[in-house]
């Protein structure tokens, strides 16, 4: 009985293995994220090698072991390119997007779900010539609701009144107004600028304003700062970012 499988997937990691092959971390909609083996696919002349790229969508046929976790690559057709003739800050977005799916566990249950999302956000951030960071914060915004670790970006976590916010708490997860902020608080807190707090309170409809607004440098350290520690705090370990320290 055969058990190959087919299933839509985007290479979220992809690393050389011994002379020949590769070894690729796959995220589908009903598996999760898998562990893809392409044996000897580094040999070949065959059109595969080039189709094994990061950030490429694939309808994948696999052979699973059903002794092991492993996933036996066996052919694929390709469904999308996202990175094919991207600008570089384009790219930075998409890779940032990526770079976070690669850190967090995905739960089997939501894996429809996010799929979902980074098909959505790599077909959209394409269109996007502006301001292209806040829609990868809105991404983030998306993804910590899907995964249950959604943060407050509308009222303060001390008076829940929609204010206008002056720090990050990260221990409390969520923003601190002016009204509710005490210096003493100062080292358990970053504080934020009023354009980072101006920006923050519009990040679930950025859409509508993406081409109004410009975001200084400042604000992109600030927020992306937010979004890592927001992790750290919820997984217990470092997150890092390196994408988006290049824009
Ligand atoms: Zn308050």
């Amino acid at each position: 009985m055969s058990r190959d499988i087919k299933t839509k997937g985007i290479i979220i990691k992809k690393i050389n293995f011994r002379e020949t092959s590769i070894i690729l971390d796959v995220l589908t909609p009903e598996y999760g994220v898998i562990s893809v083996m392409a044996k000897g696919i580094r040999t070949q002349k065959s059109k595969n090698t080039g189709l094994l790229e990061i950030l490429n969508e694939l309808e994948l046929v696999l052979y699973k072991n059903p002794n092991s976790e492993w996933y036996i690559y066996k052919s694929s057709n390709i469904i999308n390119a996202h990175l094919f003739n991207i600008d570089l800050p384009t790219g930075i977005l998409m890779q940032a997007a990526v770079e976070v799916i690669r850190q967090i566990i995905i739960p089997i249950e939501d894996s429809q779900e996010i799929y979902k999302l980074l098909e959505t956000y790599l077909e959209y951030i394409k269109t996007v010539k502006k301001n292209g960071i806040a829609i990868f914060w809105r991404f983030l915004l998306k993804l910590f609701r899907i995964i249950g670790i959604e943060f407050n970006i509308t009222n303060c976590i001390e008076c829940s009144q929609r204010k206008h916010f002056v720090a990050y708490f990260p221990q409390k997860h969520g923003f601190i107004c002016e009204d509710c902020y005490r210096p003493v608080y100062d080292e358990k807190l970053f504080k934020i600028n009023s354009n980072a707090a101006e920006l923050i309170s519009k990040l679930n409809n950025i859409g509508k304003y993406l081409n109004e607004i410009s975001i200084p440098k400042s604000t992109i350290k600030q927020l992306n700062r937010i979004f890592i520690t927001h992790l750290s705090e919820h997984f217990h370990k470092n997150f890092h970012l390196k994408s988006v320290e290049l824009l």
